[in-house]
């Protein structure tokens, strides 16, 4: 508790205070007409369509509460992924459902542990919650499985591992997967962080349900805001043990995720073919961007997203190349905040979208 001062001003908790306010990725850029947003992994095909027709149809029901309990949703969710409803918990973006996993299991003299260069709202939601948040050291742009269990101390509550990880691409298998949950006590909640699922087509990949099914304690999180396209419905949920999903329950907001967002999300799972053209999409363009950057002497770290890291060396260098690429009006996303400076995230977009930032890329190689 902060001591009493006094002061006619409300003074924020200390812990408050040390957080940096997240930055999203911009998506503007003043004088230019028409932007390229590469910058916060959305989908690159916009929203389902059947989703944008969801969301036009509630319009005469906005009067409506909700349902509190995102139940038709559960329910599509649960056949879709094959999942028993009472275990999934639905949040405003899976973004909501780490924060209450930080207040739940966090706190003051408990420490929650994330990779170096793991999702910045883990920090964020960690700190909020009064926990000591630790970084612990990755090898190669890659979460390290073994330092993270030598990291636990009797104070650790919480793990928290994004798999794929945003913002370096890189990737756990379920055996290193497996590991990890084996390597840690009991007590202690892994968060698996499945935010990008769906773009994976390896026989080594499991995105958390194995884990979560196994035990009691490791809940998997995922979103419809990257390949489902509906970023700005704010949709997320989670599938874990039945006391974890009480326990979220009891301290979500009552009306979490709104009626719209409720009803686009259940009819972009039903969009036919969807995720299937979107992960071939991914994993052709990906490619093609990525020999591109090489082809012109960049280098980039391998990912299973979709986006990737591309390296310019130097700060000052990715820098340049931030700014060229804006005064070409593509937006990609600096990565100064997650102590990446001498890179650039870039999302994989449409075709078009990816030869004028090969292109943009290859001009400045050359001039820039
Ligand atoms: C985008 C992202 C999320 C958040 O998704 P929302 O559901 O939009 O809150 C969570 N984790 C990772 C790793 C992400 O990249």
């Amino acid at each position: 508790m902060n001591a009493p001062v006094a002061t006619n001003r409300p003074v924020p908790r200390d812990e408050v205070m040390q957080i940096a306010a997240y930055v999203g990725g911009e998506s503007k850029i003043a004088g230019v007409n028409r932007t390229i947003k590469l910058s916060s992994n959305e989908g690159a095909f916009g929203p389902p369509p059947a989703a944008s027709a969801a969301y036009v149809k509630v319009a005469a029901e906005l009067h409506r509460y909700p349902d509190g309990g995102s139940l038709a949703l559960r329910r599509a969710i649960g056949a879709r992924f094959g999942l028993d409803p009472e275990r999934i918990v639905c949040g405003t973006g899976s973004d909501e459902l780490i924060q209450h996993i930080c207040h739940i299991y966090g706190g003051p003299g408990t420490d929650i542990l994330m990779s170096q260069y793991g999702f910045t709202m883990y920090q964020i939601s960690g700190t909020y919650a009064g926990a000591r948040v630790i970084k612990v050291a990755e090898q190669g742009l890659t979460t390290d499985v073994d330092a993270l269990i030598a990291a636990v101390t009797p104070a650790t509550t919480v793990v928290f591992v994004a798999n794929p990880n945003n913002p370096t691409g890189s990737l756990l298998s379920q055996s290193e997967m497996e590991r990890l949950r084996a390597g840690l006590p009991g007590h202690v909640l892994l968060v698996l962080d499945a935010a990008y699922a769906e773009y994976i087509d390896r026989a080594d990949y499991d995105a958390g349900v194995a884990l979560v099914d196994a035990g009691e304690n490791t809940i998997m999180l995922r979103t419809f805001s990257k390949v489902f396209g509906l970023g700005g419905m704010r949709v997320g949920w989670g599938y874990g043990p039945a006391a974890i999903i009480d326990a979220i329950n009891r301290v979500r907001g009552v009306f979490n995720v709104n009626l719209a967002a409720q009803a686009a999300a259940v009819a972009a799972l039903e969009e036919p073919g969807w995720v299937e053209a979107s992960v071939a999409h991914n994993s052709k363009w990906r490619a093609w961007l990525m020999a591109s950057l090489a082809s012109v002497g960049i280098g980039t770290y391998p990912s299973e997203g979709n986006f990737f890291l591309a390296d310019f060396e130097t700060p000052e260098r990715a820098a340049a190349a931030d700014a060229y690429l804006k005064s070409r009006g593509i937006i990609v996303r600096a990565m100064g905040s997650y102590d990446l400076a001498h890179t650039l995230r870039i999302t994989v977009g449409t075709e078009e979208e990816c030869r004028l930032v090969a292109q943009a890329l290859a001009d400045f190689m050359k001039h820039g």
